[in-house]
């Protein structure tokens, strides 16, 4: 509990209405997209400039009192959960776009943008922004840059910390500090920007986002490929990869969430295909055309049952439709989700999903495939209840060997969620020790009192 004098001074800086510690709000802000983990903050608050996060992170670090950084509450880590109580500094305030400059190809906005009223507001100049996580209804680019997201649209495009190009951070002392600019080149001096980008808001409150954009591609199409083998399916995505044709995205969708899909959201999915490959190409419209094509023929020459190209943009919109209520159908199967993130090399996609086959048998387990194929991050996702000792059990030693697998075929314990509370235990298995050590002395640096996200990418 904190003393009422520091609930008085928190309203001094952000306003009453701006400091929230009813039970019921608190509740709201205790939990994130994961589902192993809650904590109750002790505030909550919303604060509306840079200046007034300052003044938040000063009083904080005086009273040596935890600040959990909070988006949208969507990440899939535990990152936003104030697992050592304290407060929790949402940012959902500071929402406004401050810059789209069409010349220049980038825009300012402040952290507590919804990715998807980012998106329309660049429509609308013909510009965009690659990075697409399927929260994007959601999350906030502020939670983006924390967690250097990722999405789809990464296979071609990159993630996230590919298009920062400056931040402004409040340090867990309350000092401002700029890095990094508004200009497409910068080589001045270490690269900080890259140091706060994934940090999981463990170094700074970032609060401030300059970022690189790219006009709107002018066409695009969509193709769905129907498997009956999904190591087939893997080859077939690292066939298309080294074809010398990079499709804007390649998704993989397993059987039992096709079938899951289709009884949710009834849209004509193929119910028997043992797995879907969802792809996109995009560019002008005769590149598109080229591409379009010669994706279709890599597919059916590795094996695929069925191709279909979309006939217009209804149809892609409901392959994409499919896509994006996966997380939905899979969340709302169980009581417990352990939602894996380990990435692997792209010509390692088929042993990965042969090994996640064999676990799955193993341990008598449904683990659901799903996610980001073309980047070799295709999420092995387990239904579980943690209620249900025996279960979890065997849940938690499927990850366990799913992570072994990945890593020794030359992959990372997580591609796109971050470590926050559900990686760190595997970090040591993950990191180079020398690495962890620096990690954890630049933490010391910045915040010397711990108290940016305590708790969260180490076990302490
Ligand atoms: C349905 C669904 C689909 C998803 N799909 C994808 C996907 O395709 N790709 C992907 O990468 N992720 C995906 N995610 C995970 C999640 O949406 C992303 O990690 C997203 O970037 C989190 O943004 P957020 O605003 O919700 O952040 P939060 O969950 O609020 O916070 C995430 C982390 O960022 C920190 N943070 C937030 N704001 C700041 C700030 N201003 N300064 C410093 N630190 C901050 C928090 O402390 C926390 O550690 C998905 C999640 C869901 C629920």
């Amino acid at each position: 509990m904190l003393k009422p004098e520091l609930i008085s001074q928190l309203k001094k800086i952000v306003g009453k209405e701006a400091v929230l510690t009813s039970k019921e709000d608190l509740t709201t802000y205790s939990y994130d997209g994961t589902t192993m983990w809650t904590h109750m903050p002790d505030v909550v608050v919303l604060p509306t400039s840079s200046e007034q996060v300052s003044q938040v992170l000063k009083l904080a670090n005086e009273n040596r009192i935890p600040v959990t950084p909070r988006g949208g509450g969507t990440g899939l880590s535990g990152g936003s959960i104030p697992i050592k109580g304290g407060i929790v500094l949402c940012t959902t305030k500071m929402n406004k776009i401050l810059e789209i400059n069409k010349t220049n190809l980038n825009a300012t906005v402040e952290p507590g943008v919804v990715l998807q009223d980012f998106n329309i507001a660049l429509a609308k100049e013909g510009l965009f922004f690659p990075p697409d996580p399927q929260s994007f209804f959601g999350c906030t680019i502020g939670g983006n840059v924390a967690e250097n997201a990722g999405g789809p649209a990464c296979v071609k495009y990159g993630v996230v910390k590919q298009y920062v190009l400056g931040l402004e951070v409040v340090l867990a002392s309350g000092e401002i500090v700029k890095l990094g600019g508004v200009t497409s080149k910068n080589r001045t001096g270490y690269e900080l920007v890259m140091l706060f980008t994934g940090s999981e808001g463990t170094l700074g409150v970032i609060t401030k986002i300059m970022l690189r954009l790219l006009p709107k591609p002018l066409a695009q199409k969509s193709i769905m490929a129907i498997f009956d083998d999904m190591v087939v399916a893997g080859e077939a995505v690292s066939n298309i990869l080294a074809s010398g044709v990079i499709p804007s995205k390649i998704e993989f969708i397993g059987n039992w969430l096709i079938r899951r899909i289709e009884e949710l959201t009834p849209m004509g999915l193929p119910v028997d295909a043992n797995t879907l490959l969802l792809l996109q190409t995009d560019g002008t419209p005769k590149a598109v055309e080229v591409d379009a094509n010669q994706i279709l023929d890599t597919l059916k020459k590795s094996g695929a049952r069925e191709v279909r190209l979309a006939k217009d943009d209804a149809e892609a919109a409901m392959f994409w439709k499919a896509r994006s209520a996966a997380m939905g159908a899979i969340y709302s199967a169980a009581y417990t989700v352990l939602n894996e993130d380990v990435t692997v090399p792209r010509d390692k996609i088929a042993h990965f999903i042969q090994g996640a086959e064999e676990i799955a048998n193993k341990y008598g387990l449904t683990i659901v495939l799903v996610g980001h194929a073309g980047d070799g991050n295709i999420h092995p996702i387990i239904l579980t209840d943690q209620r249900d000792s025996e279960h979890f059990d065997r849940a938690e030693k499927a990850i366990d060997e799913i992570i072994e697998t990945a890593l020794a075929a030359g992959g990372a314990l997580s591609g796109e969620h971050g470590i926050g509370l559900a990686k760190q235990h595997f970090l040591k298995r993950a990191m180079d020790p020398v690495a962890i050590d620096l990690m954890k002395k630049i933490k010391g640096i910045l915040d010397p009192n711990n108290i940016l996200n305590p708790g969260k990418i180490w076990e302490e």
